[in-house]
């Protein structure tokens, strides 16, 4: 029988409270490590009307003074911000690492 390789532990003391420690422990990524695609706003199109920061179901978007824009670092790139903006401000393209 084989034997298993032991999987590496986090320092439990890094993990937010409001996170799952397991799913933590199994996926410690963020989703800009494996994004495909990621949204690109144009300021000069964005009305701030927030319908992006409604329907992101992360809510990665944030609000900047004149538009909403996007936390990389959480954005899943769904595309869901893109279909549902009504100024078609938000494009989506190829994330390049
Ligand atoms: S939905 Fe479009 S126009 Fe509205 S805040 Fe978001 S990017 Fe700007
Ligand atoms: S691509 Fe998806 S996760 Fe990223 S900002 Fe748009 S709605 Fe949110």
């Amino acid at each position: 029988m084989s034997k298993m390789k032991a999987h590496p532990r986090p320092d439990m003391s890094q993990v937010p409270d409001n996170l799952c420690p397991i799913a933590t422990i199994e996926n410690p990524m963020l989703p800009g490590d494996w994004r495909a695609e990621r949204p690109i706003v144009d300021r000069a199109k964005c009305v701030k009307c927030g319908i992006c920061w409604i329907f992101c179901p992360v809510q990665c978007i944030v609000e900047k003074r004149a538009w909403f824009d996007v936390d990389y670092d959480t954005c899943k790139g769904c595309g869901i911000c893109a279909v549902e903006c009504p100024q078609n401000a938000i494009k989506m393209i190829e994330e390049v690492k």
